[in-house]
């Protein structure tokens, strides 16, 4: 007799993870929701955590804030919330088992002597022309950690924007895990946490997309595979730049109106809900999203909305 096992999916373990720079914004709130909808439509969890690795950045009370209203849209999540800042000891761990591997160098480079030297602009700044790789000149004293990056290209294939490909050594350079000013890097953090929780899924904005062969190449040189990309397209505020905090009126989402900034979230998202849905409570807009959900339905255009 032959017994037919049905092919389970392992279950997929996504997260979300603003920095608690001001209140949640539109186009976090998309993020929120993409990542919300695909772990839910399986038997999967949903991870949360704060950002809070640069403490100059961080706005006293925004942490709270965005979870306070994550609960009132009906977010549930899974686990004991993380909080990057408080995990220091782990990514002074990691970075030390990086640097006895000599993967890992000091830099007393400043910003000045690297635009300086830099072969090229690249798409985020100079590309690191490798100063300190072989040794730091003597006399400088703010040193970052930067991780040596190799010659060949990074490939993946994002599960919205599809085929990527970046070549770190030319577009990139060697890049910064511990900043001079001694705040850990967030391209380290984040593959320490997501690593450490499992995730499987990460969906975050297409400002992101840039960033993943630099995560995806410390993952490598950890041993680790990397999670699934899914890099959704960006709100775009009315000056047609990346939805911002000067851009006000986004900014005023709250539990009353949840239910419609949930929907204009799923039009944004391109999973056409239907018009009546519009006035329905957000856990009413959530139930809708879980059932009808398609990351097939993401484009890759960045736009703005009309509310
Ligand atoms: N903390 C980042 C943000 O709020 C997101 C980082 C990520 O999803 O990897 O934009």
């Amino acid at each position: 007799m032959i017994v037919i096992v049905p092919h389970s999916r392992p279950p997929v373990i996504g997260r979300f993870a603003p920095s608690p720079t001001g209140p949640l914004h539109f186009g976090t709130l998309v993020s929120a929701l993409a990542s919300y909808l695909q772990v839910r439509q399986g038997s999967g969890k949903w991870l949360l955590r704060i950002e809070d690795l640069d403490p100059p950045r961080v706005v006293a009370g925004s942490a709270d804030a965005i979870l306070f209203l994550l609960e009132g849209l009906g977010f549930e999540w899974d686990n004991e919330i993380v909080y990057q800042s408080r995990r220091f000891d782990r990514y002074r761990d990691i970075l030390e088992g990086l640097r006895h591997q000599q993967m890992v160098f000091e830099c007393g480079c400043s910003r000045r002597e690297i635009f300086a030297s830099a072969p090229h602009a690249g798409e985020e700044g100079p590309v690191y022309p490798g100063t300190c790789r072989y040794g730091t000149g003597s006399g400088r004293s703010q040193r970052s950690l930067r991780l040596k990056v190799g010659s060949e290209d990074i490939f993946f294939v994002d599960g919205i924007q599809g085929k990527q490909r970046q070549n770190l050594e030319r577009d990139v350079g060697d890049f910064v895990l511990y900043r001079g000013d001694g705040v850990f890097a967030y391209q380290l953090a984040v593959v320490i946490d997501d690593m450490d929780a499992g995730v499987t899924h990460v969906v975050r904005g297409a400002d992101l997309l840039f960033s993943t062969p630099r995560q995806i190449w410390l993952y490598r040189c950890l041993g680790v595979n990397p999670p699934a990309y899914y890099h959704h397209p960006l709100v775009l505020g009315s000056d047609t730049q990346k939805l911002s905090k000067r851009d006000g009126s986004y900014t005023l989402i709250c539990a009353a109106n949840g239910g419609r900034m949930l929907w204009l979230a799923l039009d944004f998202l391109g999973q056409a809900p239907p018009s009546d849905l519009v006035s329905a409570s957000p856990q009413e807009v959530l139930g809708w999203g879980i059932e009808n959900f398609s990351v097939a339905g993401i484009g890759r255009e960045n736009r703005s909305i009309h509310c």
